[in-house]
């Protein structure tokens, strides 16, 4: 009998996910598989794949082909509970389709106030266009969250940690309820992705991520993907394959390309995002830091609890509410670019202001100066942190110019 060999550890899987033979052939990727018109064997070949709607049957173009199989099959792979993964054309379009597949006209949906703009837009505008209601609540206090629920309350959508402002939430506890009360749990889990918080495993049903930002890890393409287990991804499949989502060979080539390196960017990135918060702490232009894995931060005890890794994104406030000066900081940085998205393998610094966004939380946080509310998020990359320090540095000098 030969040896059994124990599972696989995270950095082994995250270079053999999705490099099965079926998708790569004789080589080591898959190669880009571009492609519309499947062309059959025979008449019977047609017939035969018309009742097969799976990743690996041949159909056209619109139901993939070995190139996007083989990341979702990958991305699959490394989330523990899924049963399949949908890829759509941008994390956006994911968190759309995934709440059109769970959710019908006359259903409510409860919203975590931290999250993510745009998904409380599709809140908002999409979903309420279709006679669906929703409910923000406060990721922090799990009693008003349970208070929100109601008879109506389908489907609840959660982030952690806000990727602005950086609470991370009692997931598995707020997971547990949704499923006592039949409620669907979605979780927009961009910011750990499954490597450092696996979703399903900790209660949720579907696990979305943006693969622009880790995933990628370049900045140069866009896609979203959602894992769940069977009859989650059932639903989410046929949404999106109704909704004619398809995303681009060369873009889920580029992807796994970038999941390959994905374990090593975020283990660099979290260890200089957790020097550079540090060294924010000391800073006497800085009100608070907002980083969960920082011992001291309010979100330190459940991302302890709750997580097995994270990134290089975390926010700041500035003190004292001087909005000229702040630009003037993220002016004079060099390093770190303006601008949105992150996950990239270089620094980003973007300003941000939430007071005008939140429905069911404050903004400055209860107990904070009221003038402390300017916050700017860091997106670490690969730089040394110690240029990014000295980077920051000359930030904060220009902050005293006039
Ligand atoms: C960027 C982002 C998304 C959306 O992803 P895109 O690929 O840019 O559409 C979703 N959730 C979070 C938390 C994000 O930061």
């Amino acid at each position: 009998m030969s040896k059994q060999r124990p599972p696989h550890r995270t950095a082994t899987r995250l270079v053999e996910a999705g490099r099965d033979k079926r998708w790569t052939g004789p080589v080591v990727n898959p190669p880009v598989w571009r492609a519309s018109t499947h062309l059959y064997e025979s008449e019977a070949d047609r017939k035969a794949a018309l009742g097969d709607n799976n990743d690996g049957t041949f159909y056209y173009g619109r139901r993939g082909a070995p190139t996007q199989w083989a990341l979702a099959e990958a991305l699959t792979g490394l989330e523990p509970g899924a049963h399949g993964t949908v890829l759509y054309p941008s994390g956006v379009a994911a968190i759309a389709g995934a709440l059109m597949a769970v959710l019908r006209p006359d259903d409510v949906l409860l919203v975590s106030d931290n999250s993510y703009e745009p998904s409380r837009n599709i809140a908002r505008g999409l979903l309420k266009k279709w006679g669906i209601e929703h409910r923000f609540f406060d990721p922090l206090d799990l009693e008003a969250y349970r208070a929100a629920f109601c008879d109506k309350t389908r489907a609840v959508w959660l982030e952690s940690p806000g990727s602005l402002t950086m609470e991370v939430c009692d997931v598995p506890a707020m997971a547990a309820f949704a499923r006592e009360q039949g409620a669907v749990s979605l979780i927009d889990n961009t910011w750990a992705t499954s490597l450092g918080f696996p979703a399903l495993e900790h209660g949720c049903d579907i696990s979305v991520t943006s693969l622009t930002k880790h995933v990628s890890g370049h900045s140069d393409m866009m896609m979203g993907s959602a894992s769940a287990g069977e009859r989650w991804y059932r639903a989410l499949r046929l949404t999106s394959q109704q909704l004619g989502q398809v995303v681009s060979p060369d873009d889920a080539s580029l992807a796994l390309r970038g999941l390959r390196t994905m374990g090593l960017r975020l283990e660099q990135s979290t260890a200089s995002a957790v020097e550079i918060a540090q060294w924010l702490k000391t800073r006497p232009e800085v009100a608070h830091v907002l980083c969960p894995m920082l011992p001291g931060d309010g979100s330190y005890g459940l991302w302890q609890r709750d997580f097995t890794g994270a990134c290089g994104l975390f926010s700041f406030v500035l003190k004292g509410g001087d909005e000229a000066a702040r630009a003037r900081f993220v002016d004079a940085l060099e390093l770190f670019g303006i601008g949105y998205s992150w996950g990239g393998y270089e620094s980003l610094a973007l300003p941000f202001d939430p007071a005008s966004i939140r429905a069911a939380t404050e903004w400055p946080r209860a107990g904070w100066d009221p003038e402390d509310r300017l916050g700017v998020r860091l997106s670490i990359g690969l730089e040394d942190p110690k240029d990014l320090v000295a980077d920051l540095e000359c930030g904060f000098a220009a902050m005293k110019e006039l």
